[in-house]
């Protein structure tokens, strides 16, 4: 279906008058691509023209959209169940999606709690941890360790586990919770993680313990904070020093579950448990809103016993069936196909397609990790001048900071992520 052309000036005008858009300024957002539909890989503009989606809406649509499977399981349960309260009340796509989940994570993690976004989910890990701690009566831990270039969400707590300069913590003054702060690990990915790595966690962890609930982290892939891969054995490292120390481990995989860095859960390049596992973004395919929050069974007994008597958390919209059984047929979809492959080839083809970026002077560094490919230039861009840049190339890519990078659908054949690569090649060319 083709819109009139007059449905571009028309829709922008009344997102100029009344819409705010993410990290953007209200009146004058900057470059708008007005989409109508979408399908398969491809975004549809108001005026017919389509865009090669390179960015699977932040991690999410791993399947593409408008995927049959996926339609048919919105539909068959909008004509079930739509919603539900969640408190003192049950449901099938709750209870077999905290199945699934609880069989596809480590084993230790047998307890599911539904969120509505992935900062919700982080935000109950943490709360999650500090409970815990004084349900057992150590009332002083609090406190969380996070990684500098981390990101885990935009609310106030997330927030306070982000980066602190990239995270802007400056703006937001007395109000964040003053967490402690690791460097982010230095050894690569393929390579051992050297103890100059743990040096100052250990540092943090030795002396304020007892201050301490959890250090979260994202496991391998560092992403909305940097886009940065570091070694599994910084993980198994770390989860020595947690016990040592006796803190809880969170991970927080929203980024990176569900196959984008080639395993399922990125936490089994490592082969670590943790404690606490946030899970969100292609949770359903990009079909809806929902997160998780794993527990083991010391978290969740051990929270049981305290004086609370109970985790004091609960969303309007826990457990949503639509959002549930969307996961269902999501995770059923992905499993259902050699996955692994795909996100090899995948991989392979980025490899390929990016490696000519390694020759322009603008560019930092070149990097790959499953269905990831990074090019990091040396300046920031100007978002104003290179976002219709990739419009006018027939690719939707949204670069942040110094960053342009490509998570693609799963679904993406190899002639588009050749067109994908070539135009992110030929802009950072230009700039
Ligand atoms: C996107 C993201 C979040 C926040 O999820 P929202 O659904 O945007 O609230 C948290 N942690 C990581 C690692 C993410 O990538």
């Amino acid at each position: 279906m083709t819109l009139a052309s007059d449905t571009w000036a028309e829709l922008l005008e009344g997102d100029g008058a009344h819409v705010w858009h993410p990290y953007a300024q209200a009146a004058d957002p900057g470059y708008i691509a007005p989409v109508v539909a979408a399908s398969g890989v491809r975004l549809q503009l108001a005026d017919g023209r389509e865009l090669i989606d390179g960015m699977a809406s932040w991690w999410c649509a791993i399947h593409g959209y408008n995927h049959p499977v996926m339609n048919r399981a919105v539909t068959a349960q909008l004509e079930t169940m739509s919603h539900v309260m969640f408190g003192g009340i049950t449901h099938p796509p709750a209870v077999k999606l905290a199945k699934m989940l609880a069989d596809l994570t480590p084993a230790s993690l047998d307890r599911v709690f539904f969120s509505d976004s992935g900062s919700v989910a982080v935000e109950v890990a943490m709360k999650m941890a500090i409970q815990y701690w004084q349900a057992i009566g150590r009332q002083s831990k609090q406190k969380m360790v996070a990684l500098r270039s981390g990101y885990h969400g935009d609310t106030l707590a997330t927030m306070s586990v982000c980066d602190p300069v990239t995270g802007m913590h400056h703006l937001f003054g007395e109000v964040l919770n003053k967490q402690f702060f690791a460097p982010a690990p230095q050894s690569p990915f393929d390579g051992p993680c050297p103890e100059s790595d743990m040096a100052e966690i250990s540092d943090i962890l030795a002396q304020h313990h007892n201050e301490i609930a959890a250090v979260i982290v994202e496991p391998v892939v560092q992403g909305a904070g940097g886009m940065r891969f570091y070694s599994p054995d910084y993980l198994r490292k770390l989860r020595a020093l947690c016990d040592a120390f006796d803190v809880l481990l969170i991970f927080d995989e929203i980024a990176t579950g569900f196959g984008r860095t080639g395993k399922l859960f990125a936490l089994e390049h490592a082969d670590v448990e943790p404690d606490l596992l946030c899970l969100g973004k292609s949770l359903t395919g990009g079909y809806m809103t929902l997160a998780a929050t794993l527990a083991n069974k010391r978290v969740s007994e051990g929270i049981d016993s305290g004086d609370a008597g109970a985790f004091m958390h609960g969303p309007t919209f826990m457990a949503n069936p639509l959002a549930c059984a969307t996961a269902i047929a999501s995770i059923e979809l992905l499993l259902s196909q050699p996955w692994q492959r795909t996100v090899q080839r995948i991989h392979d083809e980025l490899a390929t397609g990016l490696a000519p970026a390694r020759d322009l002077p603008q560019v930092a560094d070149v990097r790959t990790l499953g269905a990831i490919g990074v090019i990091e230039l040396r300046e920031a861009v100007n978002m104003r001048e290179v976002q219709p840049m990739f419009v006018e190339r027939g690719i939707w890519i949204r670069p942040f900071g110094k960053l342009v990078y490509t998570m693609p659908p799963l679904v993406m054949n190899s002639d588009d992520v050749a067109t994908v690569t070539a135009g992110m090649i030929d802009v950072v060319s230009r700039l």
